[in-house]
């Protein structure tokens, strides 16, 4: 029976592998032009003060409306990106929409909001980056303070020199740097007393299991003490429930991300929201 039923998975994954090597292509296709036909958007979403429950940063999230497809996520396309290289145009459009979302809250509000970018290995490979991110911020007037770029720790695996050397010049620019998905790569420790990052992002996947005395309970207040002794500030991402919230609160993690706060919205819903908000 099961020889059977094998040959015929068999059939059905050929098939279905080939459906997905075509829609593979035909993505990677559209997405060359998905910058020029207006079909992309950074969403932000708030980052929240625990102590407080004041929005203090976002994290930039990019959004691909797609004509026939509809809403893509990036899970799906940020790995396309990074194979075909347009990663680093795509990229450099994040950053200066982010750059000029800043601006328009400071001009608006009178607000310096931080907003945090993600920025993916391949981005600290290439060499030929079209534009220089630290001459862009200075032309606009803004400073490092304003960014901070999320890593993942694949990115410190491996010591590059180059990477480190890019890393360097972010900091010394006053650039910000976060683990991102803080505790699911396969990396050692050992780099968080070799690299000066700032933050700290507690993964999800820890938040979503979080309940007094669970083991993913137990692993969070490590992450937080030992952060906070490393002079690091401890943002949670993916936090759904009230109940999460006040346990992350109550073990010192400093901020909050999540659907329980709010979901990445438009650039402008953000101003918005941040103009509601700021007035307390
Ligand atoms: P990430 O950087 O870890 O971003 C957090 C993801 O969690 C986002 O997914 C966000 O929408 C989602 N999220 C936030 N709060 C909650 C929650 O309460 N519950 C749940 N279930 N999910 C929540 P998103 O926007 O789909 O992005 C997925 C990943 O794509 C990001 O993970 C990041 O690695 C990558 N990505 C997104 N935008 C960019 C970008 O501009 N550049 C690069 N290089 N990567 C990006
Ligand atoms: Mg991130
Ligand atoms: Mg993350
Ligand atoms: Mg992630």
């Amino acid at each position: 029976l099961a020889k059977d039923l094998g040959r015929n998975q068999f059939c059905y994954f050929t098939a279905s592998m080939q459906e997905q090597a075509q829609n593979k292509l035909e993505l990677m296709n559209d997405l060359r032009t998905a910058i020029s036909l207006n079909q992309l958007a950074v969403f932000y979403q708030p980052i929240i003060e625990l102590q407080t429950g004041i929005i203090r940063k976002a994290e930039a999230l990019l959004r691909w409306k797609h004509p026939v497809r509809g809403m893509v996520s990036p899970a799906e396309f940020i790995p396309l990106a990074e194979e075909s290289g347009l990663i680093i145009e795509i990229g450099d459009w994040v950053f200066k929409q982010t750059v000029q979302h800043i601006k328009e809250c400071k001009k608006q509000l009178g607000l310096d909001i931080q907003i945090s970018i993600n920025k993916s290995p391949v981005q600290f490979r290439e060499t030929v980056s079209q534009l220089d991110w630290l001459t862009y911020l200075t032309e606009n007037q803004l400073s490092g303070k304003n960014i901070v770029i999320e890593i993942t720790e694949g990115l410190l695996m491996n010591n590059n020199t180059s990477t480190m050397e890019k890393l360097s010049r972010l900091r010394a620019a006053d650039i910000k740097l976060s683990m991102d998905d803080f505790g699911t790569g396969y990396s050692s420790l050992s780099y968080l007393k070799k690299f000066e990052l700032d933050y700290l992002k507690i993964d999800q996947s820890f938040t979503k299991n979080l309940a007094q005395g669970s083991e993913d309970m137990i692993l969070s207040e490590a992450i937080i003490t030992m952060a906070q002794k490393l002079g690091l500030k401890v943002i949670a991402e993916g936090i759904e429930t009230e109940e999460q919230r006040k346990l992350l609160l109550d073990s010192g993690c400093d901020y909050g991300q999540g659907y329980y706060f709010s979901r990445p919205i438009p650039a402008d819903d953000f101003l918005q929201l941040l103009a509601r908000t700021s007035e307390i």
